[in-house]
């Protein structure tokens, strides 16, 4: 006899998605299901060891201030603090951490534990369960979902299930020839909830992501290396911690030599890259290091990172050699670097071929259009990362509590939020190679600032009950303390002129500012750049959003109904048939068209604005 349980959100995988995802869910008062393959990997780090960089961070801090998970897990187990991208303006700072990899699912685990509402549970689901949509109508879904079977014979039912199985769908790793079934070294795959995905008619496709070699790191000759140590003032991720306090340890730079770019050309024959072993794309911006070999073959070093996997292991991750060679190049390669002459690999890099469900198939909330309460989140998206899956996870979650309470979705605009620019690239363009953020897909980004995060989002997060009491009641000091600093500033001149109007001038520092007004030395660090910040960047924000209306009026201005588009001087015939068959309304609309470069837009423009002139 099948036994059952009743849930009110049933989420399917705990990596960074799925906790997210199933926090978010119980946060907001759904009873909630968890349920993974292995409870001893809950938040578990793949590849990298890190949380956070240019771009990713953004997503963490945003991700926090809707009170997420993953802030503070970092915060609490990192072993190395840096801010990326300190020379340039707080816009384009990244922090980043390193974690201890272990110490960091163990503390996501704890976090998940004590979530009110949610039961974490080791089960593997092998089936999506559904019945057929009551609601006709056109744009409706033909499906609703009903729960999830598990293995041995157990099911689980709910009116809304967040899917968030990563890189395990179908999956197979490859080194070198071998190729073996799993999603992750060490662990299996599932197949059944492919099987299921494409019974209901969604279509699924393929992506590959790949990792690099571990290396023992008692067989390491560290002395060659050049040391790469932590900030001094090492910055929190989480609004929520006031400081780092733990001590940081060391990572290593070091280089590929031209050797061993020789030996990886003298065995491309045997990568399973180029050998057509592997059909499906990777991500670009992660090549493997043969891949780099050959696309950037006028390169004779690239560089890498040696990073400790935590405190309590010597184990030492090689950020930078990612690969799918066989077992006898890695051994060969990794001798061949400088300081690594005696080095022993603990485990060899691989790569992973997986399923993932196309993201044009779903509505801004990341629910199926296809199955009602079917949501979708992390890797499985098409995206690449641990920060990109938490804060499709974070909204998904959010967005399936909130479709059983009958409110609406929680859906944060592009100029609101990197989690929006995510979203939006996502379900209007689809991908065609894994997603990972970049400042630059954030038009608004001088606006998203990783340092503004909670005064962006916590407001919204508490309106939605998704914000915890004691991060709102924070946000509100915060926001008290800035207004009585700015109006301070305001009132206290030097030389006539307010020392809200010197700071806006670059060679005024906030020390400075001090200097002419001690009583300034009380006010918290944070609060001091939030307020430097916003001050030195009023005049560029208001430029931004002067052009930014522009561009908005220009994307609403409407494509005449039956427009011929082959009167459109030296427009590629393939953004011709594009733009026919899908028929845009408004110039905003045609830009978003798969397929269409601003190059195109501009001589659709340029043809509608001779036709009116
Ligand atoms: C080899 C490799 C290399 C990678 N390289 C990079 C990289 O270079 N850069 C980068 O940014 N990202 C990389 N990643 C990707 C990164 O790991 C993912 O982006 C991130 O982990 C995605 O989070 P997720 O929550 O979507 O999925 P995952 O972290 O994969 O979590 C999925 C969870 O679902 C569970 N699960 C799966 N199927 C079932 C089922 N049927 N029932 C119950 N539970 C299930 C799994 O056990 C797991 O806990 C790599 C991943 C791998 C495997």
């Amino acid at each position: 006899m099948t036994i059952s349980y009743d849930y009110d959100v049933i989420v399917i995988g705990a990596g960074h998605a799925g906790v997210e995802a199933a926090c978010a869910a119980a946060r907001l008062g759904a009873r909630t299901a968890l349920l993974t393959t292995n409870c001893d990997t809950v938040g578990q780090m793949s590849c990298n060891p890190a949380i956070g960089g240019v771009g990713k961070a953004q997503l963490v801090r945003e991700v926090d201030a809707l009170g997420g998970v993953m802030g503070r897990a970092i915060d609490a187990t990192g072993i190395q603090f840096r801010v990326l991208n300190r020379s340039k303006g707080p816009a384009m700072h990244g922090p980043r951490a390193q974690a201890d990899k272990k110490l960091y699912q163990m503390e996501v685990k704890r976090l998940v534990e004590e979530t009110p509402n949610l039961d974490l549970r080791q089960e593997a689901v092998e089936e999506l369960i559904v019945e057929p949509s009551t609601v006709a109508g056109v744009g409706r879904s033909a499906w609703r979902i009903t729960g999830v079977r598990v293995r041995g014979d157990a099911a689980y039912r709910a009116a809304a299930v967040v899917l968030t199985t990563g890189t395990f769908l179908q999956a197979v790793m490859h080194t070198g020839e071998a190729q073996v079934a799993g999603g992750r070294a060490g662990e299996g795959t599932t197949a059944g909830v492919s099987r299921s995905l494409a019974g209901l008619g969604l279509r699924l496709d393929r992506f590959k992501t790949g990792t690099p070699c571990r290396l023992a790191g008692t067989t390491i000759d560290y002395a060659q290396f050049e040391e790469q140590p932590g900030d001094v003032d090492p910055q929190p991720f989480s609004f929520l911690t006031d400081s780092v306090t733990q001590e940081q340890l060391v990572c290593w730079i070091t280089r590929t030599t031209p050797e061993i770019h020789d030996l990886i050309r003298a065995n491309l024959h045997r990568a399973p890259m180029f050998t057509g072993q592997i059909g499906s794309r990777g991500p670009r911006y992660c090549p493997s290091i043969e891949d780099k070999v050959v696309r950037f073959s006028e390169r004779d070093s690239h560089q890498l990172f040696l990073e400790p996997e935590g405190r309590h292991t010597r184990e030492i991750y090689v950020n930078g050699i990612s690969t799918s060679l066989p077992r006898d190049v890695q051994d060969a390669m990794i001798r061949l670097v400088p300081g690594l002459e005696q080095a022993r690999i603990m485990r060899y890099g691989y790569a992973v071929e997986y399923d993932y469900c196309p993201p044009d198939q779903l509505a801004a909330s990341l629910e199926s259009k296809a199955v009602a309460g079917l949501f979708f989140a992390g890797q499985v998206n098409g995206t690449t990362g641990y920060e990109e899956a938490a804060a499709q996870g974070l909204v998904a979650g959010a967005n399936a509590a909130l479709l059983l309470a009958g409110r609406g979705p929680l859906v944060l605009d592009r100029d609101q939020a990197y989690i929006g620019v995510l979203i939006d690239d996502l379900v209007t363009r689809g991908v065609d190679e894994p997603y990972r953020m970049f400042t630059s897909r954030a038009e608004h980004r001088l606006a998203l600032r990783h340092d503004n995060a909670d005064r962006r989002l916590t407001p919204i997060a508490a309106g939605l009950g998704l914000a915890e009491p004691h991060r709102v009641a924070r946000l509100e000091v915060k926001l008290a303390e800035i207004e009585g600093v700015r109006a301070t500033l305001a009132a206290h001149r030097v030389r006539g002129t307010t020392l809200a109007d010197m700071l806006k001038r670059p060679e005024f520092s906030w020390q400075d500012a001090v200097a002419a007004l001690p009583t300034l030395g009380v006010v918290s660090r944070e609060v001091a750049a939030q307020v430097e910040t916003d001050i030195r960047y009023a005049g560029y924000l208001a430029l931004d959003r002067d052009r930014l209306e522009r561009q908005r009026r220009m994307q609403e201005r409407l494509i005449p109904e039956g427009f011929d588009y082959t009167t459109v001087r030296h427009l590629r015939a393939e953004a011709r048939e594009q733009l026919a068959r899908i028929r845009p309304r408004t110039f905003g609309q045609a830009g978003r068209v798969s397929g269409i470069t601003p190059a195109d837009l501009a001589l659709v423009v340029l043809a509608l604005e001779s036709r009116t002139s």
